[in-house]
C-alpha cells in the first residue's frame, strides 16, 4: 500500500471502517483493523480520510501529528447511497478530489443460526460487507477475512462467511475488468519478468498444492504464534556473531542477532589481532579506531632459566618477518575484545541492526515442508519464551554452543589436556627490560610465562599453572594472587609488581573441532568457538572465529538473493573445517614447544608463522578454488591476494591493490595487461563475452533486480567510500585492469565499455618492486594477459594466463568458474 502512496503529490486514502449496529456484537478487532490500515498508510506518508458511522478511536486523531499527514473523519453509512454520495462530495471538496487508494473495510456480523436469518439481515450484511466504493479513481484494496476460507463453527456466521467469500471472489473479477485500463502494466510485467512471460496456471500449480497441504501453517508453529520473522538469526554477539551480522547488515540481508549477556565485553578475553584480521578490517574500512588506540607488537624475545644459568634472554626476532610472511601490517594489534566488538556494533547500528541483549537461544524446530526454522529464545528480562521464524540459524554462541546441538552429529572431537593457564591483565611495575615486546619465558622452577603488551599501558601475562602431561591445578587455587606469585618466581631476579589489575581468567587447554559445521539442509551453521576450541597462546581464537563468519556472510548473501545455488553453502564447511583442523594441529605443537624452551619454540614459530598471521590460512581445491595445477604462479587458488602497491589511473593515488576495492559481496576480476595497445582486441572480445545476456550478464541483471528491491544496508560512512563506483557494471562482478603501460599511452575512452565503466578500478603497475604483476604471476610476457578471479572474501578463486588471441577461450574459462551462479 505504501508504494501506491509514495510518488503522489497528494495521497488520499479512503477507509471505511466497521459499522456497529445496535444489538449486534462486533467480531474481534474489526474496527482496529481499519485503524491499523489508517496508521500504516499514514506512516507511509499518505493523507487519510475515514468514512464511518461511529466516531473514530482517539488514536486516530493522534495519527495526524505523529506522521505529519492530513486526516479527516466523515460520518458515512456505506449501506446508504445518499450518505455515501454526501461523504464523497465532502472529501472531494476538502482534498481536491485526489483519491489514490481506497480500502473498503466496513463490515458487520450477526451471530444468528442460518435458519433464523431474515431477508433483511441478509440484505444488511450484503450491502455493508460487500459494498464496493463509489469511486472511479486510484487503487482499491479489498479486505476479506479468514471467514472467506473457513467456517468458524462456534460463531454462527454463515451469512458473514458468504459476504467475505464474495469479497474475495469479486476481487479477481474486478481486477480483470479493470485490466483494460492498465495494458501497459501487463506489457511491462512481460518484459520485466525473469523469463520474459507471465505465469501460466501450471507454473503456480505447485504453490496451490502447497497452500492446500498441512505444510502451510504459516505464522504458527507447534509452540504457538511467531513473534517476529527475519532471514538470518545469529546467536551470540562475540567476534564471530558480530562479524557475521555486521556483514549481512551491509549486504542488505535481514538479520537478527541475539545474545544472552546484558552488555558487550568490557574487559579481558581476546586481545591480539593478527595481520590478516587487520587487513580484513581495513577492507571493511573499519580498522581506523583500532589502529589509533591499540598497542602493536613487532618482535618477540625468548627468555629462559636452567639449573645452572639464571633467567637470560636466549633470542630475539621479528614477529612477522617479511621473508616468511609478507604481510602489509606485520605486527599483532593489541586491543581487548570489547574494542573490536564495539567497532562492529557501531557499524551495524549505523545500518539499523541492533544486538538483542538478554536473549538466550533455547531451541530450534523446522517448519514442515518450508525449509524455515522456528527459533526459540528466552527473553531474560521478561522471563518469556519468544519465537522468531527465519530461513537460517547461525550459532556463534561460543564453546558451549547450544546451536551446535541442533546439528545432527556435530559434537566436538579431540583432546582436552591437563595444561592450564592463568591470564592477568593489568599495569605492571618492573625492571624487566623487554616489557614492551612479546616475551616467551621458560623458567626452570616455575613453568612458562607469555608477556603481551597491551593498550592503555597494560600488560597481559599468561602464566602456566600446569603442564600438558602433569597434574591439573585445582581450580580453587588458580587465583590472581597465585598467578602473581608464580610470575614473580619465574621472573626472578627481576622485580615485578602490579599497579592495577583489570581482568583475571583461567582456562584448560583442549584441541577440539566439531564434526559438522552445518546441517545437511544448509539451514543451520556454527562458527567461531562453537566449531573449534584450542589454547589462547597464539592469539588465534577470535581471529579464526571472525574469518569463519566472514567466509559465511557473502555465501549466505548470494544464496538468499538467489544469485548462487544453495550448494555454494557447503563450501563453508569444507573450507572452515579444514582451517579448524590446521589450527588445532598447529596449536598442539605450539603448546608443546612452549614447554620445551627457546629452541623448540623459535622453530615452531618459524614453521608456522604464516599460519599464525592468518595470511597462511589456505583453502583446498574445490568449487570456489580451481585450477591450482594448471600453471605455476606465486598466487594460487585458495590463497589470499598478495599485498602490492599500484597507482589508481583515475586520480593518480597510490593504493594497496588488496584493499582498494571495498567488500560488497562481489567477485573481482582482474585483467593483468602488460601492454594495453596490444591487448585491446583481447579485451574487446572478453568484455563482450562477459557481459552477454546468457552468461554472466544474466547473473548481473538478476543481481540488479535483487539489489533494487533489497538494497545494500547503507550507513552515513558510505559517503566516504562511494560503493557505487565499484558496481557500475554489475552488483556481483567488479572488473579491474592492472597494466604496465604508462598513463600517457592510453585514455579510458580507448578501452571497451565494461572497462570504461570500471574507471575507479584501472591501475598502473608502476610503484612496487617487484611489481604487482610479478608478485602475483611471476612474470608475464607482453604478448600475454593474466586473469585473476578474486572471491568476495579476498581469496583467489582462480588464476590463469592467456595468449592475446585467446579472448574467447578466456571468456569461457571465466564463465565456467561462475557456473554455480548460473
Ligand atoms: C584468556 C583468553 C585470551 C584469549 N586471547 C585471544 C587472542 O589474543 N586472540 C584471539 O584471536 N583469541 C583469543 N582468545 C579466544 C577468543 O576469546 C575466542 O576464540 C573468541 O571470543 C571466540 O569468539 P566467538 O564469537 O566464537 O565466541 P564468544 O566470544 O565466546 O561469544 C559467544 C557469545 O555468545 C553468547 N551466547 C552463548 N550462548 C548463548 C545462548 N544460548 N543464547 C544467546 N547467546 C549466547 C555469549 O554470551 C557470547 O557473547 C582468548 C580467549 C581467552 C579465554
Amino acid at each position: 500500500m505504501s508504494s501506491c502512496v509514495t510518488g503522489h503529490g497528494i495521497a488520499l486514502t479512503l477507509l471505511f471502517s466497521f459499522q456497529i449496529l445496535h444489538h449486534v456484537k462486533i467480531t474481534g478487532g474489526a474496527r482496529g483493523c481499519g485503524l491499523a490500515f489508517a496508521r500504516g498508510l499514514a506512516e507511509a506518508g499518505a493523507n487519510v480520510a475515514i468514512f464511518d458511522v461511529v466516531d473514530p478511536d482517539t488514536t486516530f486523531y493522534a495519527i495526524e501529528k505523529e506522521y505529519s499527514v492530513r486526516t479527516a473523519y466523515y460520518r458515512v453509512d456505506v449501506s446508504s447511497p445518499e450518505s455515501l454520495e454526501s461523504g464523497f462530495s465532502q472529501f472531494q471538496k476538502d482534498f481536491n478530489n485526489a483519491l489514490d487508494i481506497c480500502v473498503p473495510c466496513a463490515g458487520i456480523n450477526r451471530h444468528l443460526p442460518f435458519l433464523e436469518f431474515t431477508y433483511n439481515d441478509h440484505h444488511d450484511l450484503v450491502s455493508i460487507n460487500m459494498i464496493a466504493n463509489g469511486t472511479k479513481h486510484g487503487s482499491i484494496v479489498l479486505v476479506a477475512s479468514m471467514a472467506s476460507h473457513i467456517a468458524v463453527r462456534s460463531q454462527l456466521c454463515s451469512a458473514y462467511c458468504g459476504t467475505k467469500g464474495a469479497v474475495r471472489a469479486m476481487c479477481p473479477a474486478i481486477a480483470k475488468e479493470l485490466a483494460e485500463y492498465f495494458p501497459h502494466l501487463v506489457q511491462g510485467w512481460e518484459s520485466e519478468a525473469m523469463n520474459g512471460r507471465i505465469a501460466e496456471p501450471e507454473d503456480i500449480m505447485g504453490a496451490c498444492v502447497f497452500l492446500a497441504s498441512d505444510a502451510n501453517d504459516e505464522g504458527y508453529s507447534t509452540r504457538g504464534p511467531v513473534d517476529a520473522s527475519t532471514t538470518v538469526v545469529v546467536v551470540g554477539a562475540g567476534p564471530a556473531g558480530l562479524m557475521l551480522a555486521c556483514n549481512l547488515a551491509r549486504f542488505g540481508i535481514d538479520v537478527t542477532i541475539l545474545d544472552d549477556r546484558p552488555d558487550k565485553t568490557s574487559t579481558g578475553k581476546a586481545d591480539g589481532m593478527q595481520p590478516k584480521t587487520i587487513e580484513t578490517f581495513k577492507q571493511m574500512r573499519l580498522a581506523d579506531p583500532l589502529l589509533r588506540n591499540a598497542a602493536r607488537v613487532y618482535d618477540i624475545s625468548f627468555w629462559q632459566s636452567t639449573a645452572d644459568k639464571p633467567l637470560h634472554r636466549a633470542g630475539r626476532q621479528e614477529h612477522y618477518p617479511e621473508r616468511l610472511v609478507g604481510a602489509s601490517d606485520p605486527y599483532i594489534l593489541l586491543a581487548h575484545q570489547g574494542m573490536v566488538e564495539e567497532v562492529l556494533i557501531d557499524d551495524m547500528e549505523a545500518r539499523g541492526v541492533f544486538v538483542m541483549r538478554n536473549s538466550r537461544f533455547t531451541s530450534c524446530s523446522r517448519v514442515a515442508g518450508t525449509g524455515q526454522l522456528d527459533i526459540a529464545y528466552e527473553d531474560l528480562a521478561s522471563k518469556t519464551i519468544k519465537t522468531i521464524r527465519a530461513g537460517y540459524l547461525v550459532g556463534c554462541d561460543g564453546a558451549r554452543s547450544k546451536v551446535r546441538e541442533c546439528i545432527p552429529d556435530a559434537q566436538l572431537e579431540g583432546e582436552v589436556t591437563n595444561a592450564s593457564w592463568g591470564v592477568l591483565d593489568g599495569v605492571i611495575d618492573t625492571d624487566f627490560p623487554d616489557l614492551w615486546s612479546k616475551v616467551a619465558v621458560r623458567s626452570d622452577q616455575a613453568g612458562s610465562i607469555l608477556w603481551i603488551p597491551r593498550e592503555r599501558n597494560m600488560t597481559r601475562l599468561y602464566v602456566q599453572l600446569s603442564e600438558t602431561d602433569g597434574e591439573r591445578v585445582d581450580r580453587s587455587k588458580a587465583t590472581p594472587e597465585y598467578v602473581m606469585r608464580r610470575a614473580r618466581d619465574a621472573m626472578r631476579p627481576f622485580r615485578i609488581e602490579w599497579k592495577t589489575i583489570e581482568w583475571f581468567g583461567n582456562y584448560v587447554v583442549g584441541q577440539r573441532v566439531a564434526k559438522r559445521f552445518m546441517d545437511s539442509e544448509a539451514r543451520i551453521f556454527i562458527a567461531g568457538d562453537a566449531g573449534h576450541c584450542h589454547s589462547a597462546l597464539a592469539a588465534q581464537g577470535a581471529n579464526t572465529s571472525m574469518h569463519d563468519s566472514f567466509n559465511l556472510a557473502w555465501k549466505l548473501n548470494l544464496v538468499i538473493r538467489g544469485l548462487a545455488k544453495p550448494s555454494l553453502l557447503s563450501t563453508y564447511e569444507e573450507e572452515r573445517q579444514k582451517i579448524a583442523y590446521d589450527l588445532i594441529n598447529f596449536d598442539a605443537e605450539h603448546c608443546k614447544a612452549f614447554s620445551q624452551g627457546e629452541a623448540a619454540l623459535a622453530k615452531n614459530f618459524d614453521e608456522n608463522i604464516r599460519f599464525i598471521s592468518g595470511v597462511g590460512a589456505e583453502y583446498s581445491q574445490g568449487l570456489l578454488n580451481r585450477g591450482r595445477t594448471a600453471i605455476s604462479t606465486p598466487l594460487q587458488p585458495g590463497t589470499l591476494q598478495l599485498p602490492a602497491k599500484v597507482t589508481r589511473y583515475i586520480d593518480a593515488n597510490p593504493v594497496s591493490i588488496q584493499l582498494d576495492i571495498p567488500m560488497l559481496s562481489q567477485f573481482r576480476i582482474y585483467f593483468f595487461i602488460p601492454d594495453v595497445a596490444k591487448a585491446l582486441g583481447f579485451l574487446g572480445t572478453i568484455c563482450e563475452a562477459l557481459n552477454n545476456a546468457t552468461g554472466m550478464g544474466k547473473v548481473s541483471s538478476r543481481a540488479s533486480q535483487s539489489y533494487a528491491t533489497q538494497p545494500q544496508g547503507a550507513a552515513p560512512s558510505d559517503a566516504f567510500i562511494q560503493p557505487q563506483r565499484y558496481t557500475t557494471v554489475s552488483s556481483v562482478f567488479t572488473y579491474a585492469m592492472v597494466t604496465q603501460s604508462s598513463k600517457s599511452e592510453f585514455e579510458i575512452a580507448d578501452l571497451p565499455k565494461v572497462l570504461q565503466d570500471s574507471r575507479w578500478t584501472l591501475y598502473l603497475d608502476d610503484i612496487d618492486s617487484p611489481r604487482c604483476t610479478d608478485k602475483w604471476f611471476g612474470s608475464l610476457q607482453s604478448e600475454q594477459v593474466g586473469i585473476v578471479i578474486v572471491r568476495p572474501d579476498g581469496y583467489v578463486g582462480s588464476i590463469n594466463t592467456w595468449e592475446l588471441t585467446a579472448g574467447t577461450e578466456a571468456g569461457k574459462w571465466i564463465g565456467d568458474y561462475f557456473a554455480f551462479m548460473m
